[in-house]
């Protein structure tokens, strides 16, 4: 069973790959422009907005 990892990220949107070759899957783009954090489909790896990145208003 993997362990699921938290990511703190600083942009609305993130690429992920799955991060290692045991765990890879093709580039897919996560949208976080209205929501503090999501999880992965294929993965299951979060990603979470880091606070002062949302304070911004970018
Ligand atoms: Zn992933």
């Amino acid at each position: 069973m993997k362990a699921k990892e938290t990511i703190i990220v600083t942009s609305e949107r993130v690429g992920c790959d799955g991060g290692d070759a045991a765990l890879g899957h093709p580039l897919v783009y996560l949208s976080l422009a209205d929501k503090p954090a999501i999880v992965c489909p294929w993965c299951g790896r979060r990603f979470e907005r880091a606070a002062s990145y949302a304070a911004s208003g970018h």
